[in-house]
């Protein structure tokens, strides 16, 4: 792979109150990647997650953004360098239509997508723009999810198991979602636990185990690598 480090993160550290949970998490990511974080439950991915964007109590270490240091600074800063992260329990208003959801905030952010634009990406969600959140399947949820935070502007997106729950046409319907963010130029790291969705939509994968990167395995090398990733995973 070639290309800028949009991300670098090294010895990151993370706690959640007295409980040390990341012990030194070291990868990279390039502009215009998808990029995975696998490990089984427990190991450490969301956490990683919420640490780069500044969600967690205390973390330690270096996570650099376009090479600016984000450790000490406040979550909304880091925010508006131009990342989002889109988390697992989703956070849209159920009480609300999708097209309300939309328009939470309701000022688009410089470089954010219109309602239009972000109907054109996801064609589900311009046929049930007048659904209440409530109403909505799990997989149109998740792609409220997402689709709300391309309102932002940010063109890098961290999605914390979108497939979750999901049935397999669902799951399929994501990855083409995902593959049209990549051919728009977004970055995005995705924490998936199905490893068959992340091997077709990733450029690389890295392996995270009891709060640490073990491995990085190119997306070409999965096949090759199957034994070694079923042992990490558990499988
Ligand atoms: P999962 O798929 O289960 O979310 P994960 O790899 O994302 O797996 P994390 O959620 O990052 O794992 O959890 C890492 C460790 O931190 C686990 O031991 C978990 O029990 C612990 N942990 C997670 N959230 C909290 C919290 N809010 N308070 C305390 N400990 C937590």
């Amino acid at each position: 792979t070639t290309g800028e480090a949009l991300l670098t993160v090294s010895g990151l550290e993370g706690w959640y109150g007295e409980s040390h949970v990341l012990h030194g998490i070291d990868f990279e990511v390039r502009r215009g990647e998808v990029v995975t974080l696998l490990g089984r439950n427990g190991a450490g991915k969301t956490t990683t997650i919420k640490a780069i964007m500044g969600l967690l109590g205390k973390r330690k270490g270096s996570v650099k953004l376009e090479g600016t240091e984000t450790i000490g600074l406040q979550a909304r800063h880091i925010a508006r360098l131009g990342i989002a992260i889109c988390p697992e329990e989703r956070g849209i208003f159920s009480s609300l239509s999708v097209e309300e959801n939309l328009h939470l905030p309701p000022k688009l952010s410089e470089g954010g997508l219109t309602v239009e634009r972000i109907y054109d990406l996801f064609p589900n969600l311009k046929e049930r723009r007048r659904s209440q959140g409530t109403k909505l399947s799990g997989g149109e949820q998740q792609m409220l999810a997402i689709a709300r935070i391309l309102r932002t502007g940010s063109r890098f997106l961290l999605l914390d198991e979108p497939t979750e729950g999901l049935a397999p046409v669902i799951v399929q319907q994501i990855g083409r979602t995902i593959q049209a963010l990549k051919d728009e130029g977004f970055t995005i790291i995705l924490v998936e636990q199905n490893f068959r969705f992340a091997a077709s939509v990733a450029d690389r994968h890295y392996v995270v185990e009891q709060g640490r990167v073990v491995d990085m395995i190119p997306n070409a090398d999965l096949d090759a690598n199957i034994d070694k990733l079923h042992a990490y995973l558990g499988v």
